[in-house]
């Protein structure tokens, strides 16, 4: 019998009483790591009705009070790094390397919610009218909720619980199924820094969790990331439900590789950010557009990309993991398939990998695909594989034009020397998160993860000022106060003087 993951109600860390189980696999070996309950509904229910009631004391908190949790959580984070990663790494399957990455990048975002006190802050102006002043405060929402994807099981659910909470909310966590064992890991931490029962809960589960949570009248707003299909149902049904949503989903990212670039930087940032993770990041680059000259680059990068191996987490020669499971090794393998007979020519297949002592894990081996069009399922789908497709292009005009015409928006780059192709390219292109000579621009907590097009829906982004906006309401109040008595009425709207 494999341990069964806990859920967190009311600040207890107690076995659901589900009779439904999932694996929770080591996707390196199959080995089943824990068994993971589809948690029952009305466990749901009660998860809910404690983050309702402790939200009546929790946003008495004063802010200075609230950062200061913040503060032990950040230290505790930083304390524990490694025992996170290592959970991480097992049931996601990514190297310690990147999974210590993983964890740093969501302490970042607990540094951010620290600052809290001056987020909070409002607006105010004087003398609006004679002797009158309006300002504003910020105000939390009440039953905050995140749903999780399973390739960054610490970063993502950090960009969501932490500031939700830090803005004054309770929060229901829902993490991957796949992942739920580094949820619970920095649950328990979070329990540990001092933060009262009831302020954070986590609940597990899949689709019938998370529609049932949509539906509840108790939840005010829903943090998604995960795939662009699931991401468009939990946008559609939680602002029918009249809910606050932001949904991040799935994504195509570009780079562009002009030929006054320098050859061996564009070569080595291609390697890392297309197979780094395996592939499975939604800001990896999965394309990349070779300009002029640059087309002449593609035997380098070939052996660049044939160089690498992926491997267990553990081994520290291994530049990524396996895949998160069989389905989606089918569908990398599938997508190969179809370049080959959809005519992209196939510089390496990575199809027949394996791992030696984990020959049943889900590896694919690094995968490069040149003379690829717009029309191909290899570039119409997200692989979310280790696979990078070349495509070519007579001019930046034309790459701009490649790139506005896919539907997705959340991270491109641009390689080049030049000043001037880079200030167009950022003005021209039409996705959130741009890169200059960097690969994966993921902005850090200050700013906001901002995609756009398919691979977003909503309005306002993830962490940064924008998820404080995203948890809080405002409130704004205009104000005087009489030193004397003023005689009579006015049935009039007044005209500001
Ligand atoms: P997924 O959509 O399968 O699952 C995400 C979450 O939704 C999980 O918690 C899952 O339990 C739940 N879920 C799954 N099916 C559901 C359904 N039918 N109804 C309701 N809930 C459901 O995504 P995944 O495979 O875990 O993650 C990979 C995807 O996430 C990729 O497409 C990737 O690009 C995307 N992603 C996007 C970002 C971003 O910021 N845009 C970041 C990370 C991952």
């Amino acid at each position: 019998m494999s341990e069964k993951v806990k859920i967190l109600i009311n600040g207890a860390f107690i076995e659901s009483k589900a009779t439904e189980h999932l694996p929770v696999e080591n996707p390196a070996n199959r080995e089943v790591l824990a068994e993971v309950p589809l948690t029952l509904l009305s466990e749901i229910d009660e998860a809910i009705e404690f983050a309702t009631e402790a939200f009546k004391t929790w946003k008495e908190y004063t802010i200075p009070e609230r950062a200061r949790l913040f503060l032990s959580y950040q230290h505790l984070l930083k304390q524990h790094q490694k025992e996170i990663a290592e959970i991480l790494s097992k049931e996601n399957g990514k190297t310690f390397a990147d999974a210590m990455g993983d964890v740093w990048r969501g302490i970042e975002v607990v540094e951010h919610a620290c600052n809290i006190p001056t987020l909070m802050m409002g607006e105010t102006v004087e003398n609006v009218a004679r002797a009158v002043d309006t300002y504003s405060y910020i105000q939390p929402l009440g039953v905050c909720v995140g749903i999780t994807p399973f390739n960054f099981p610490a970063m993502i659910p950090l960009w969501m619980f932490p500031m939700a909470i830090a803005c004054g909310n309770t929060f229901i966590l829902k993490p991957s199924e796949q992942t739920p064992m580094t949820a619970i890991k920095l649950a328990e931490l979070f329990i540990e820094a001092g933060f009262p029962k009831g302020v954070l809960n986590v609940v597990h589960g899949s689709k019938d969790q998370v529609n049932h949570i949509l539906n509840h009248s108790e939840i005010r707003a829903i943090s998604f990331v995960g795939s662009v299909p699931v991401a468009e149902h939990v946008y559609r049904t939680g602002t029918h439900n009249l809910k606050r949503v932001q949904a991040f989903g799935g994504a195509k990212n570009h780079m562009v590789v002009m030929p006054d670039a320098n050859k061996q930087q564009v070569i080595n940032n291609l390697v890392g950010a297309s197979c780094g993770a395996a592939g499975q990041r939604c800001m990896a680059i999965s394309v990349a557009v070779l300009v002029g000259e640059a087309q002449n680059w593609v035997e380098e990068i070939k052996s660049a990309l044939g160089t690498i191996k992926p491997g267990v987490w553990s081994d520290e020669s291994a530049a990524y993991g396996p895949l998160i499971n069989q389905q989606s090794k089918e569908k990398v393998l599938r997508l190969i398939k179809s370049g080959y007979e959809q005519g992209a020519e196939v510089l390496l297949d990575g199809s027949n990998c394996t791992v030696e002592g984990y020959e049943n894990g889900y590896f694919v081996g690094p995968t490069l695909f040149s003379n690829v069009s717009a029309d191909m399922d290899i570039y119409k789908e997200e692989i979310f594989g280790p696979a990078l497709l070349l495509m070519k292009a007579d001019t930046l005009d034309e790459a701009i034009k490649i790139i506005n015409n896919n539907p997705y928006g959340n991270g491109t780059s641009i390689f080049t020397n030049s000043g001037a192709a880079a200030r167009k390219f950022q003005h021209e292109i039409e996705v959130g998160q741009i890169g200059i000579n960097i690969p994966i621009p993921v902005p850090l907590p200050f700013f906001s993860f901002t995609g756009w097009r398919k691979s977003f829906f909503g309005d306002l982004h993830s962490y940064g000022k924008q998820g404080v906006r995203f948890y809080t309401e405002t409130k704004t109040i205009t104000a005087r106060w009489f030193e004397e008595d003023v005689p009579g009425g006015n049935v009039n709207m007044t005209i500001a003087l």
